[in-house]
């Protein structure tokens, strides 16, 4: 497949119904790999995403490359899109090398984070790449009047006053989602979601933080207007395991293939379980 999709494309190419677009944390070539070949294998499109932060370690350009260099293989449609995009240089050189940006703002006041994601949806749509953008912060969590713990949540209002000034093609919000592993088990709040679906319309809800969500949930997200599902630990948390299980054997394996062959496919296990959970299998042979 020699064309890398924008983000947008991929979600309005295929026929509507209860799926989303799994989206990936990718870090390096083994994860790339395995990401295609378990998509390819369920016949799904995938979104590839470059988490911004930790790119700074890793080399954006080179992952760029590497990603490239899957799609150019891959035997489904699949997009490359920057995830969590805080940092100028690094938001225009994704739109440079046609990359779908996320610019995340979320961390402003309403106000900021409207007026620059104004601002990377100009740059985006000229480069006719698409943007997704956060409101609310994913994971912030305040104390309440009684004292608890509770999780920042977005509001539906806001939502409307975004796009309206802002219009961006995909919409992160925070429902009682966050990163990483959940430390007590995920409160979603799906009437929330289902509020901000119906006052909003058409615009792509994203769901972030989806490892650890259970796919039960994930669906009822999907029914309810979300149509990209991030998940980043899953798969980190399956390299790490997977690494350090096989680095353990005696003798200690030191030849790269021993160890990087079963990871990848441990890899393309959990990436296929995800693609089952958002219902995207077979999507990819309803187009071409
Ligand atoms: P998890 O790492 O919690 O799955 O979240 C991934 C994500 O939302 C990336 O933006």
């Amino acid at each position: 497949m020699n064309k890398t999709y924008t983000v947008h494309e991929l979600v309005g190419m295929f026929p509507a119904g209860n799926w989303a677009l799994p989206a990936f944390n990718v870090f390096n070539m083994e994860f790339v790999q395995a990401v295609v070949a378990g998509a390819g294998q369920e016949r799904s499109p995938v979104v590839l995403m470059l988490g911004d932060p930790v790119l700074q370690t890793i080399g954006l350009d080179m992952l760029i490359d590497i990603c490239l260099s899957a799609v150019s293989r891959a035997t489904v449609p699949v997009a490359i899109a920057l995830d969590h995009g805080k940092d100028q240089a690094r938001l225009e050189h994704c739109i440079q090398r046609g990359v779908s940006i996320m610019y995340d703002g979320s961390d402003l006041p309403l106000v900021g984070n409207i007026e620059q994601t104004r601002l990377w949806t100009k740059l985006a749509h000229q480069a006719g790449l698409s943007i997704e953008a956060e409101i609310g912060s994913l994971g912030l969590e305040f104390e309440t009047a009684k004292g608890e713990t509770a999780l920042a949540m977005t509001a539906v209002e806001d939502c409307v006053a975004f796009l309206e000034a802002a219009p961006v093609d995909l919409l992160a919000v925070a429902i009682g989602n966050y990163h990483g592993p959940y430390k007590t088990p995920p409160r979603i709040d799906v009437a929330r979601l289902k509020a901000i679906h119906e006052a909003i319309g058409d615009v792509t809800l994203v769901l972030h933080g989806a490892s650890g969500i259970p796919a039960e949930t994930v669906k009822q997200c999907i029914e309810n207007g979300v149509r990209k599902v991030n998940y980043g630990y899953d798969l980190k948390s399956c390299y790490a395991a997977t690494m350090l299980a096989e680095l353990q054997r005696k003798p200690m394996p030191f030849q790269p293939p021993e160890y990087i062959k079963p990871v990848r496919e441990a890899l393309t296990a959990v990436v296929r379980a995800r693609i089952a959970d958002v219902g995207s299998a077979g999507l990819a042979d309803q187009v071409l």
